[in-house]
């Protein structure tokens, strides 16, 4: 579980919200934002953050993922927690 202040999280999820009008971002950053909250197995190195997903793989996810939507050049929620994160650290 990634130790995370709730509300400076909410800020920097709805600043990344209004940042795009990409429908599967939104969709990515929504799926991101109930998985930051409630999966416990995401580990942030410094670099990536890494994810068992409830589906049962491991991603290490930056700017690239090992998951089927990336491969088909979409957005998946793994990038945008990863991103997410990467905006809360800078922002502290
Ligand atoms: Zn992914």
């Amino acid at each position: 579980m990634l130790n995370i202040n709730q509300s400076r999280m909410n800020e920097v999820i709805q600043e990344a919200f209004n940042k795009t009008s990409n429908l599967r971002w939104q969709m990515a950053i929504t799926k991101a934002r109930a998985e930051l909250e409630a999966n416990p197995y995401m580990h942030y190195d410094g670099h990536a953050l890494l994810i068992l997903s409830p589906s049962g793989e491991i991603y290490s996810a930056n700017g690239a993922c090992q998951c089927k939507a990336f491969s088909h050049g979409q957005p998946c929620w793994h990038r945008a927690a990863a991103r997410l994160i990467e905006r809360y650290n800078e922002a502290q």
